[in-house]
């Protein structure tokens, strides 16, 4: 498994989750692993690096189902005390001091404590379990204490007590075991020192003692094993969301993507306008450059296919390199490219394009078939417009009739219109 910390917004704090992965294989591993984990017979194990998080994730489980049970296991030892007259005839009076004046207020005021308090789980949980040991305890005084034979019911009860732990609080298994010991020796003092010396009551103690803590801690297993898989369940969940995500977003990328010149390709470039456009304040100008290069079928059928291409992909570069931002380069598909730029001035529209057809006659790709400069060279076609008053489509077309009227003056020149100012329309020649 890969990196894992902190996200979410709607998580609990401290709550660990997955990280963004770079690499759709290192999210490909952890969903396999999950599913492993999910997979696996018996206990479910949570991968290493996902404990933390696990641990986070069922605290607040934990923490209710501690603070439940000592709230219910009170409940039930009031309820319990009817039961005291016909147990415990002859120590009534302590029985019900035991219920009445110590096990229901301590019973609350742990309760309480375990609602407010933010001290650390095992703590919680020391404490929920010392609460029913103690009422084990008293119940086995009564047991001591007393001469009637039925005060051993006390002893089942105290078993029944012992399941009603196990199963209710979410304990660890090691806290399980020390409980069942405690439970099981204080019964043992309890029947060796209780109201019928019968030297085969401790065997039946014992009994009983296997009887009940192993469906206990078998329903113990099987509710954590549930808690660990609901976990694994839901990481899965998550990671499966994400890896769609991040392949929607791979997809969205190539799709605006040039595969041959890495540059936006139409799609691309026109979203890259639409966001550029949003963001320009209104009255604000924006040029649009519609490129053409030279004589290209000649240098194809020249020099070959794949010498286009890598003419193709130089050009790419040195129109973006030329561009700068805020200019924005996409082709437009086979030997043409358009350049957007917001915020340009009229002074600066002839620069700017002579900045484009120069950048790439300088790369000087040798072209014996350009009839223009030896060299390969481009026509730019540039407009100059106000997207508020005229609409990005229709400052294309005009550019493209910029471009076309550059060709037609012998290529390897820019033709340059403000629709602005339309008296002020000009060519240039590289
Ligand atoms: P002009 O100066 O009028 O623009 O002439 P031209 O030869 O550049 O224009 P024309 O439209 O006749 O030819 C364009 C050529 O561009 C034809 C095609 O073989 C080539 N082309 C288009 N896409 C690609 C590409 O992806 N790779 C390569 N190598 N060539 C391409
Ligand atoms: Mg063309
Ligand atoms: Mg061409």
């Amino acid at each position: 498994m890969g990196e894992y910390a902190r996200y979410g917004s709607g998580d609990a704090p401290g709550r660990r989750r997955p990280v963004s992965r770079t690499t759709e294989t290192t999210m490909q591993d952890d969903a396999t692993e999950l599913d492993r984990a999910l997979e696996g017979r018996g206990r479910v194990l949570i991968p290493a690096e996902l404990k933390d998080a696990f641990a986070d994730d069922t605290l607040a489980v934990r923490r209710r189902a501690l603070s439940k049970s000592v709230l219910l296991g009170t409940g039930f030892y009031v309820a319990f005390a009817l039961g005291d007259a016909f147990a415990v005839p002859d120590r009534l009076q302590l029985a019900l001091i035991f219920r009445l004046a110590i096990i229901l207020p301590l019973g609350l005021v742990v309760f309480y404590w375990l609602r407010r308090t933010r001290c650390s789980l095992i703590r919680q949980q020391c404490v929920a379990c010392s609460f029913h040991l103690l009422v084990v305890g008293l119940l086995a005084l009564l047991v001591v204490l007393s001469e009637s034979v039925d005060a051993l019911g006390f002893v089942f009860a105290s078993y029944a007590l012992l399941m009603f732990m196990v199963i209710s609080m979410a304990l660890p298994r090691s806290l399980v075991a020390v409980l069942a010991s405690v439970v099981v020796l204080i019964q043992a003092v309890a029947v060796a020192h209780g109201p019928l010396r019968y030297p085969t009551l401790e065997l039946h103690n014992l009994m009983i003692a296997i009887v009940i803590i192993g469906p206990a801690i078998f329903a113990n297993r099987a509710l954590e094993s549930d808690r660990r898989r609901q976990f694994l369940l839901m990481e899965r969940e998550r990671l499966r969301r994400r890896q769609l995500a991040e392949q929607r977003d791979m997809l969205a990328r190539l799709a605006a993507l040039d595969p041959l010149t890495e540059l936006a390709n139409r799609r691309g470039l026109n979203a890259g306008i639409a966001g550029d456009l949003d963001r320009l304040t209104s009255g604000a100008r924006v040029a649009i450059a519609m490129i053409d290069i030279d004589h290209f079928k000649a240098y194809n059928d020249h020099y070959g296919h794949g010498a286009g291409d890598e003419a193709l992909r130089r050009v790419a570069r040195a129109l973006a390199e030329a561009a700068r931002p805020p200019g924005r380069v996409g082709r437009m598909g086979g030997e043409e490219f358009a350049v957007f730029v917001p915020g340009i001035t009229h002074h600066e529209l002839p620069l700017y394009a002579e900045r484009l057809r120069a950048s790439v006659q300088r790369l000087a790709l040798v072209h014996h078939h350009s009839r223009t400069a030896g060299v390969m060279t481009i026509s730019v076609g540039m407009v100059l417009g106000c997207p508020t008053s005229s609409d990005v489509q229709m400052l294309f077309e005009a550019a493209d009739a910029a471009l076309y009227r550059a060709k037609k003056a012998g290529r390897n020149q820019v033709s340059i219109e403000d629709l602005t100012r339309p008296d002020m329309n000009a060519h240039r020649t590289g």
